[in-house]
């Protein structure tokens, strides 16, 4: 019998996501790819988008709202790697 290892849900480091989050433009305060919505980081709106856009995974998405306790799509996501939010 062939076992293969089931497809792993990895998840990319903060940072990278938050990277892959800005390629889209937000929906929350319209900032345009590429740019941060604030000097602290990017809407939670814009996670939603840039999943929608397959730019991230599910899993990348869940990770990042995980580590809040309560949201909004205006919530303000850190790409501070110390978690500083
Ligand atoms: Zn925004």
């Amino acid at each position: 019998m062939k076992v293969t290892a089931p497809e792993a849900l990895t998840v990319r480091p903060l940072p990278e996501i938050c990277r892959a989050a800005r390629r889209v433009n937000c929906g929350e305060c319209w900032q345009v790819p590429g740019k941060p919505c604030t000097a602290e980081g990017d809407h939670v709106a814009r996670f939603g988008r840039a999943m929608r856009r397959g730019l991230i995974s599910g899993p990348d998405l869940l990770a990042v709202l995980g580590t809040l306790n309560a949201f909004t799509t205006a919530t303000v996501i850190c790409d501070a790697r110390d978690g500083a939010r």
